[in-house]
């Protein structure tokens, strides 16, 4: 069995717990205007070509799941600080749920402590079969409003919701993870949104972090042109951050 894959990152700090391997697994069915990770959206290969240098290759390859396993076991000696492990990023990692579960069941028999980055708007099979392995799930929350998260991202927020109930039941809902856009997220109608459902939604930690712009000699060498959006002041980020505090919400401001 196979995984589309399109970058493997050692020693990752941010993405969970301890020191970790973060697999960026290709393809999203979400078009977020602000994506950091444009090389990852379309599940087939993506061509690129660097400006500079001319060299050119392709975003995305095949994996064997056992070739995959021997990568993320390298650092088993590491993952024991600060109960590391590995986390599946992307793209949507959820979408490849099915073809990754032979390689989480044999992470699990090793105690690899596994977290997931997903945007959960994906069918509530898929949330099914990673609750079974995942230790912790971070969270997009981004537009929430119905017709606006559809046209903005394609998104599905009833499929959101939906997701959420079912990992709130299982006592999984474990990070939030709040992207700040001023034209999107952060427009007021939103952050009463986020509020309403940080009240609903029981979590370990909430983390907030402003976009950088990053991304745009990927968005480049794949031909695309990359969005820049509003510099945020520092007032408006710590408003949100007061807000959720008053939650009595544990809350982080990180930088990725
Ligand atoms: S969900 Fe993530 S990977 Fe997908 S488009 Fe949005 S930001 Fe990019």
């Amino acid at each position: 069995m196979k995984v589309r894959v399109s970058n493997i990152q050692r020693f990752s700090l941010h993405d969970g717990p301890g020191i970790r391997t973060t697999v960026f697994l290709k393809g999203c069915n979400l078009r977020c205007p602000w994506c950091a990770n444009p090389e990852n959206i379309d599940f087939e290969k993506t061509k690129f070509t660097n400006k500079t240098t001319k060299e050119s290759g392709f975003f995305g390859q095949d994996i064997e799941l056992m070739d995959l396993y021997s990568e993320i076991i390298k650092d088993k000696l590491y993952y024991k600080v600060n109960n590391g492990g590995v986390t599946f990023s992307g793209g949507e990692p959820l979408l490849q749920i099915k073809q990754l579960e032979p390689l989480l069941i044999k992470l699990k028999q090793e105690k690899i402590n596994i977290c997931i980055e997903t945007a959960l708007q994906v069918p509530t099979d898929f949330v099914k079969i990673a609750a079974k392995y995942i230790d912790e799930f971070i969270i997009d929350i981004k537009i929430l409003d119905k017709d606006e998260c559809k046209k903005v991202i394609n998104g599905n927020i009833d499929l959101y919701f939906k997701n959420l109930d079912f990992l709130s039941k299982n006592d999984q809902i474990n990070i939030f993870r709040i992207p700040l856009i001023e034209e999107y997220t952060l427009k007021k109608h939103n952050i009463e949104k986020i509020i309403d459902l940080l009240n609903k939604y029981k979590c370990k930690k909430v983390e907030i972090f402003k976009i950088h712009n990053l991304a745009e000699s990927k968005y480049d060498s794949i031909g695309k042109e990359m969005i820049k959006f509003s510099e945020i002041e520092s007032k408006k980020i710590e408003d949100v951050y007061n807000k959720i505090k008053a939650l009595n919400v544990n809350v982080d401001i990180i930088k990725l």
